[in-house]
């Protein structure tokens, strides 16, 4: 074969997509009863955009865009994330002035340019929400329900959340001194990417996956324990109205997720049931973000989720969702005229709503008896001289192989 898909890229099947419209509509259900709206963003943005958001030094923008220069020599980027273009959206059409708190969420592909492995792709699909304009931690804990809501419609119950808080611009520069401090003392024992980290990024050293670092920095000091009264109130209201939900959850002083814009709540859903790559969705708070973009002062709180990642969880806990439409009847036709009779009743249902089939490759009857069987239709009309003149034929379930007679010019199912 010539052509293939892009490494990291995939298709999704015929087999496979009922799958995804499954999960796709839960995921809309659960948005529309939180009353969150639908926003689509274009799948390329400026380039400016994403590294002014999502933070230069960060892995995604120093090492992961899909970046090119267009034909008229703009540096456009394929999005890596959801949220920079929602805000984007949201400043460009003065949404804020709409109302003052817009609740939206998104479903669509996603571009990074990882190594690909089992779970992490090029392309990939993420749902998530943006909570635009209000400050309450209310929003932040509907960031963490929301997935789980999702989660548990779907049947998955064994995730774990983490959630943490990163402090704001007045308590943050003074922890990151500190850390730095300290950072700087077991320095040339860090790894390359964190010693790059230790000037620039410190609070990501802390979350670094290698082992290491990992054992220099388990004694050092941790931002939740350095929050200003602000972000420290705001931390524990977070945490009492998960105690009151009744949702469980660890603290996890190390979670600090690599994007750079959030302040406040930081939170991981992961899922036992996933290997190395076992994120489930990551979310927070980005109270300065809106500002950073161009826009009025602004509170923010959103989360993404993987949608591929959701998938696998479901593969693995084989729940078995047979969502695929299956046609209601199908006309198996003797002769020509029965056959083009059959294509044009089958119009006639389609019309009415119901999935109606018939084999367009002139096979024998039994061959398309056969066909019935393999698409699992529910019904099965054999159509031929006969049964034209007389305007009636036999109606066979296929499930219980019973047969009734029914009037070709109207045509009714039994329930
Ligand atoms: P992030 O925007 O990095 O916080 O990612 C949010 C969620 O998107 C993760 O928890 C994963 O479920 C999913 N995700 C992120 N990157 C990838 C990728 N390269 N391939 C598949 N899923 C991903």
């Amino acid at each position: 074969m010539k052509f293939r898909t892009i490494k990291g890229t995939k298709d999704i099947l015929p087999g496979e997509s009922a799958l995804w419209q499954y999960v796709e509509s839960a995921v809309r259900r659960v948005m529309q009863s939180f009353n969150y709206q639908e926003i689509r963003t274009p799948a390329f943005e400026q380039t400016g955009l994403f590294a002014r958001s999502i933070g230069e030094l960060t892995d995604i923008v120093s090492k992961e865009m899909y970046t090119f220069l267009d034909r008229s020599e703009e540096s456009v980027t394929l999005r890596p994330e959801g949220t920079a273009a929602t805000l984007r959206a949201f400043i460009q059409n003065n949404l804020g002035e709409q109302s003052p708190l817009t609740k939206v969420y998104y479903i669509g592909p996603m571009f990074r340019q990882e190594r690909p492995q089992a779970g992490r792709l090029r392309q990939f699909h993420q749902f998530g929400a943006e909570a635009l304009g209000a400050s309450s931690p209310q929003l932040d804990v509907e960031m963490m329900v929301l997935p789980l809501e999702i989660y548990k419609q779907l049947g998955i119950d064994r995730f774990s959340l983490k959630i943490n808080s990163v402090g704001c611009e007045k308590c943050r520069p003074a922890y990151k001194q500190l850390l730095q401090t300290e950072l700087r003392k077991v320095f040339t024992q860090l790894s390359h990417d964190s010693q790059v980290r230790v000037e620039q990024n410190p609070l990501r050293v802390l979350d670094s996956k290698d082992e290491k670092d990992r054992e220099l920095t388990a004694g050092m000091p941790l931002m939740n324990n350095h929050l200003c009264d602000e972000c420290a109130v705001h931390f524990a209201s977070v945490q009492s109205l998960l105690d009151a939900l009744e949702l469980t959850y660890e603290v996890d002083g190390r979670l600090v997720r690599g994007l750079d814009y959030y302040t406040k709540t930081a939170f991981e859903i992961t899922s036992t049931a996933l290997g190395s790559q076992d994120a489930l969705a990551g979310g927070g708070r980005y109270d300065l973000l809106m500002e950073e973009l161009g826009g009025k002062q602004t509170p923010g709180v959103g989360f993404a989720a993987g949608l591929e990642r959701l998938l696998m969880v479901l593969a693995k806990l084989e729940k078995n969702i047979t969502a695929s439409s299956v046609p209601v009847i199908y006309f198996v036709g003797l002769d020509e005229p029965s056959r083009i009779w059959a294509f044009l009743k089958s119009n006639e249902l389609r019309r009415q709503g119901i999935c109606a089939e018939v084999d367009y490759l002139g096979r024998s009857v039994k061959s398309q008896m056969r066909e019935a069987n393999r698409m699992q239709a529910r019904f099965v009309i054999v159509v031929g001289e006969q049964e034209l003149k007389t305007k009636t034929a036999r109606l066979k379930n296929m499930q219980t192989g019973e047969e009734t007679a029914v009037s070709l010019d109207h045509i009714t199912f039994p329930s």
